[in-house]
């Protein structure tokens, strides 16, 4: 082959557009899932948007209306963990998304097995396991019939190093990386994306959840590192859906430089 040939080969561009496709966003409400929110409907993404805070998705979408009033955005104030929130989405229409970002998800606490809340446990497990189980199988079913579409699912560095402490919430993202290696496997035929992607430490709601609301134990995790912000993760999430579709972005890895692993983390003084 030409020197010529290779080169345009490598030029050539590559990202496509996502304008005029629609995305359903779980845990939209804050964090990644509202920054994708922003993203996407700046590519032009039509969006079903769901939480359970009302008042939050409902202040989402009169910004993202403002900014982008061509865009039909639709918002769904539900718990992803009660058993009829799949038939309500269904219902709506809402599996007819192009593409899910499944990321509704939490940990609860950090303690030892021995000492840890057995519903600390039960709340993980039906939220970040149950839940995304059921949306991801519901979506998927509904791409697989029209032959394409996009599965992102918010996994995390829990998923391939379990921590102290955090035992639960590895185990319920360990689910979440098995669950979707398998569904890959099984939609290859279908012209589905499954794409994983596994943050380190990202500054969000996310450990003032984990600490139920104490500020300070949820400031000091991030106290002298340069977290990841929630657009960071966003932006990685769209390099990998721009991609042509014979490419699928399996899992990425994504942590602020001075995180080695959950539990190594460079902090400055
Ligand atoms: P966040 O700011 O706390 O956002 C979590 C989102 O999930 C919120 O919108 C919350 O909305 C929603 N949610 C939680 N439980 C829900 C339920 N039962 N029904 C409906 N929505 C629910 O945290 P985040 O950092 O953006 O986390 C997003 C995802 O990234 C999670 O799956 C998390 O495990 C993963 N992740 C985060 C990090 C990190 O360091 N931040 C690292 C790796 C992976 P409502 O409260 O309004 O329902």
């Amino acid at each position: 082959m030409s020197v010529e040939k290779l080169i345009n080969d490598a030029l050539r561009p590559r990202c496509t557009s996502l304008r005029g496709q629609t995305a359903l966003i779980t845990g939209a409400s804050s964090g990644i899932g509202l920054a994708l929110a922003a993203r996407l409907a700046q590519e032009g993404c039509h969006l079903h948007l769901i939480a359970r805070r009302q008042d939050r998705l409902s202040q989402l979408s009169i910004e993202l209306k403002n900014l982008f009033p061509e865009l039909n955005i639709r918002t769904f104030p539900l718990d992803v963990t009660r058993e009829e929130t799949a038939d309500v989405l269904e219902s709506a229409g809402a599996f007819e998304a192009d593409i899910l970002i499944n990321n509704a998800g939490l940990a609860k606490g950090l303690a030892k097995i021995i000492e840890s809340d057995a519903s600390d446990w039960s709340e993980m497990l039906s939220t970040n396991v149950n839940a995304a189980f059921t949306i991801s199988a519901r979506a998927a079913r509904a791409m697989s019939a029209r032959k394409s579409g996009d599965i992102v699912v918010l996994s995390s560095v829990a998923a391939h190093h379990s921590y102290e402490n955090g035992a639960v919430y590895c185990a319920s993202k360990h689910a979440v990386r098995a669950f979707h290696e398998a569904l890959r496997l099984e939609t290859l035929e279908s012209g589905i994306r499954v794409i994983m992607i596994s943050p380190g430490m990202v500054e969000t709601e996310f450990s003032l959840v984990r600490f139920s609301g104490d500020n300070q134990r949820a400031n000091a995790v991030y106290q002298g590192v340069e977290s990841l912000d929630a657009g960071d993760v966003a932006e990685s999430i769209l390099f990998a859906l721009r991609q042509p579709r014979h490419i699928n972005l399996d899992d990425i890895i994504i942590k602020p430089r001075q995180q080695g692993n959950p539990w190594r983390v460079f902090r400055n003084s």
